[in-house]
Formats: structure tokens, C-alpha cells, sequence
């Protein structure tokens, strides 16, 4: 059975859309998991949150989703950031609130765990190098981490005890042993390609494999997503950089 990870999707309607379109295409009766920062920097929170709970999307909490619930985590925050941080907190609706006050910071599903940063700091330590990806591949008590946070579709694996990083492209990858998977961002992808990311995990039951992940990329309605941005008065960098995917 497969599994549809998404992650970052940053208050982008726009975006969210475009990728639940291409799963309906490709994986429509996959579950459909999420690794946080539903909210934040982006000017549709409540739209977003209601989306994933009309496809019954399972997931934890991000550092931007803790942010809108009143945490001070927010003094952390760059300036840009913690401005759509206190926007998103004036216009998040109770339903919105309350389904994000509910998100877990991990989450064990089988043979998988999905945190929204990292394992040993579910909400704040960004995996961007081999030290960092080493200690938190020791750490799992699954074979598999899900998460995001950095908006770059990456695989960490360990080979004979080192973390070792795999190129990502389109085509399909086959899973070994402990790997940390990195779904990308469906709202803010910062990889230099502006298109919305979402993880396609096919699961090898038979074989009791790891199975295999995809990373997909879609285009979506940028300019829009832009204007809604601009009109709600948030920072003019936070829809500029939507368009150059950094
Ligand atoms: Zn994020």
C-alpha cells in the first residue's frame, strides 16, 4: 500500500491543490500523512488546515504551526517570519486552532516516524549535514523517519555505521535500512525549483522491504498565491522568493 507524505505546506492553497490533484492521479486511495508547518508565511492557514482534514491527512506539529498557537518560539523567529507568525495567529479560526493544538510532535506509524524537523528536536533542528543526519539515524526506533523543515527533498541512509546522503531526483528510489526521508516543501520549496513537492512512499509489504519513495514536483498557480500574500498585507520577500524556489 502507498503512502502520500506532505510537508511545509505553509498556508498555500494554491499549491495544496495542485499537489492533492497530481495524487489523485497517482496514488487516489493513498493515505495521505503530513510532517508539519501547515501554517505560517502564507496568506490561506485556515483553507490549508481545512483541506487536510477533509482528506483525513495524519500528522505532527511544526516549529511555524507552534508559532500561530501563541508560542513564544516566535522570538526565534527572523523578522519576515514572526510577522506572518502574528498574522496567522489574528486569523486563525477556532476550528483551525484546535486541530492544530491537537498535532502530536511524533509519530510512530509502523515501520515509520514522522517528527517535522528532526528526531532528537521534533520542532527545531534542521538536517543539513552528515553529523546531525549520523546522530539522528542511531536514534530511530523504526527503519524509517519521515520530516521536513529544511524545504529540501533530501535522503540520508546509513551505510556500514555512516550517514550517507542520496541524490534525489525523479525517479523512484528503493529504501534499504534506517534512512531519514525528507518529503520537501508543498509551499515553500527551497531548492531552487518553485514547483511544490509531495513524497509518494510505496510500501513493499510482501517482501517485508522497506519499499521505495518518489518525489514528485507540480506546478501550481504561483502569481496567485503572490497576490493573495500581498493582499493580506504580509511581506513582500515571502511571495517574491515563491517564484526563484529559495
Ligand atoms: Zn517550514
Amino acid at each position: 500500500m502507498s503512502v502520500v507524505i506532505l510537508s511545509d505546506v505553509h498556508a498555500n492553497i494554491q499549491a495544496l491543490h495542485a499537489v492533492l490533484d497530481d495524487v489523485a492521479k497517482v496514488a487516489p486511495h493513498a493515505p495521505i500523512w503530513h510532517c508539519g508547518d501547515v501554517v505560517g508565511y502564507g496568506a490561506s492557514p485556515n483553507e490549508v488546515v481545512a483541506e487536510l482534514q477533509r482528506v483525513g491527512a495524519t500528522g505532527v506539529m511544526g516549529n511555524h504551526d507552534l508559532a500561530a498557537l501563541g508560542d513564544d518560539i516566535v522570538e526565534s523567529f527572523n523578522e519576515g517570519a514572526r510577522t506572518a507568525a502574528l498574522w496567522t495567529r489574528e486569523v486563525l479560526n477556532a476550528q483551525s486552532r484546535e486541530w492544530l493544538r491537537a498535532l502530536p510532535r511524533v509519530l510512530e506509524m509502523g515501520s515509520a516516524t514522522l517528527v517535522h524537523a528532526s528526531l532528537r528536536d521534533p520542532i527545531m533542528e534542521y538536517v543539513m549535514d552528515a553529523a546531525t543526519a549520523e546522530e539522528n539515524l542511531r536514534g530511530l526506533s523504526t527503519p524509517l523517519l519521515f520530516h521536513g523543515h529544511t524545504h529540501i527533498p533530501a535522503l540520508w541512509e546509513l551505510r556500514r555505521d555512516v550517514a550517507h546522503l542520496t541524490a534525489v531526483g525523479d525517479a523512484p528510489i528503493a529504501l534499504h535500512g534506517a534512512s531519514l526521508v525528507n518529503a520537501g516543501s508543498v509551499g515553500q520549496p527551497r531548492d531552487r525549483d518553485p514547483r511544490a513537492a509531495w513524497l509518494l512512499w510505496e510500501r513493499d509489504e510482501q517482501s517485508a522491504g522497506l519499499g521505495r519513495v518518489t518525489w514528485r514536483r507540480v506546478e501550481y498557480d504561483i502569481p496567485s498565491a503572490q497576490e493573495a500574500i500581498d493582499a493580506a498585507g504580509l511581506p513582500d520577500w515571502l511571495a517574491s522568493r515563491l517564484a526563484v524556489g529559495r
